[in-house]
């Protein structure tokens, strides 16, 4: 039976969902708030885990793409102390496939080929059936019923209240991005700093991080422990104001590191906001969510790969019984909670010990961690 379905948002789990469904023939429309695929900057590279997303896009038939993609060389991390003194300096054997990075845009163009995505569809809400199916509200007045409703809208979930009155918190810690373009021309001493993957240095209860994506292009991520309403005073637009004052706040910090934040172009303020560790809801027919609507947690490196897993288990799970789409789904969501609990858990302390009083955590975190 050919079940009405839609996911809302295009993210790494909607599209995973709606590519496995493909690949099995099973229709799916893909609502997306954005209105083009490059209307707005796609975000920073994301490594992709063996166990996880790698698994995923092997459920989707696009692992030779990703081979094609990824690099390998960007799982490469050398940790500083704020002097600039290195502490480690991690570089992947060549045949090492634990964690290769992919740019989101490539990413994005991989899963998304022949597949019906609706723009600048916003959904507004989304209103469970008395029986079974649901109905979507979007922004321009329209509406829409289909038998299930997927909501893999991210962090701000306009599909969560469906099935859940629970909404994110602030961890206590955020953090200001920024970017370098063509890195290897125009800083190369910067690039030699970040060499192929990644260069963190940690302080008191303060990271700076600079990641390499490809094409020259680097993002930097200052990470640091502040109420929410820190900048209470500031004009985030103003670019040399905010450059100023993130200065001030890793003052002391060696010049090559802050040469990050120096050249940094437009600052972008993220806060770091998450549900609860295990969150779950009685299951609802015809609504249910993934990825970060379900489990926004810490970004350690693990809400892309979990929310592309999530949409490949939860389309195999629907054309494994076609006759029983809700219990399809209801089992799919017992999986997920326990996978996502356990990452919550892993995220949450890892986050901890990141952005830290004592540095020295996040030194033995990457030991603990990194692959030997
Ligand atoms: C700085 C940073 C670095 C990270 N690095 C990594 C990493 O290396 N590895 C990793 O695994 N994870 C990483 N993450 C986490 C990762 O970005 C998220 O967990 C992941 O993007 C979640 O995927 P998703 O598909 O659930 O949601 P999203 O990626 O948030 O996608 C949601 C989609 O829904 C659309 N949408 C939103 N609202 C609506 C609406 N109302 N109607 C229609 N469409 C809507 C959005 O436009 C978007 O396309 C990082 C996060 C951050 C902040």
């Amino acid at each position: 039976m050919r079940h009405r379905i839609a996911v809302v948002g295009g993210g790494p789990g909607g599209l995973t969902f709606a590519r496995v469904l493909h690949r099995h023939d099973h229709p799916v429309t893909v609502l997306e708030r954005d209105r083009a695929p490059d209307a707005r900057p796609p975000g920073g590279t994301l490594d992709l885990h063996e166990g996880l997303g790698q698994l995923a896009l092997d459920k989707a038939g696009l692992r030779a793409g990703f081979e094609a993609l990824s690099r390998p060389e960007g799982q490469a991390m050398r940790i500083l102390d704020p002097s600039g003194t290195v502490l480690r300096d991690w570089r992947p054997r060549p045949d090492e496939r634990a964690n290769p990075e992919i740019d989101r845009g490539q990413l994005r163009d991989l899963l998304i080929s022949g597949l019906d995505v609706r723009w600048g569809r916003e959904v507004t809400r989304v209103v469970p059936g008395t029986g079974d199916g649901a109905l979507v509200h979007f922004a321009d007045g329209r509406q829409e019923t289909f038998d299930l409703v997927v909501g893999a809208d991210g962090a701000r979930s306009r599909v969560r209240p469906a099935v859940s009155a629970v909404t994110p918190r602030y961890t206590g810690v955020t953090s200001v991005e920024t970017s370098l373009d063509d890195v290897d021309t125009r800083h190369p001493d910067l690039a030699r700093l970040i060499g192929d993957g990644s260069v963190s240095a940690y302080g008191v209860n303060r990271s700076l991080t600079a990641q390499r994506n490809s094409g020259g292009h680097v993002k930097v991520y200052a990470k640091f422990r502040a109420p929410l309403d820190w900048h209470a005073g500031w004009d985030l637009a103003d670019v040399e104001a905010v450059r100023t004052g993130l200065l001030a706040l890793f003052e002391g910090w060696a010049a090559p590191v802050l040469d990050l934040l120096r050249h940094g172009s437009a600052f972008v303020h993220r806060p770091f906001h998450t549900l609860p560790v295990s969150h779950t809801w009685t299951h609802v027919p015809g609504v249910t969510l993934l990825g970060d609507a379900a489990h926004l947690m810490p970004p350690l490196g693990a809400g892309a790969n979990l929310a592309m897993l999530d949409g490949a288990e939860l389309a195999e799970s629907i054309v494994a019984a076609p006759d029983d789409l809700d219990g399809a789904v209801r089992g799919f969501e017992e999986r997920m909670w326990v996978r996502a609990g356990r990452w919550a858990e892993l995220t949450t302390a890892g986050l901890e010990r990141l952005v830290s009083a004592d540095p020295a955590e996040a030194v033995a975190l990457f030991d603990e961690v990194q692959p030997s």
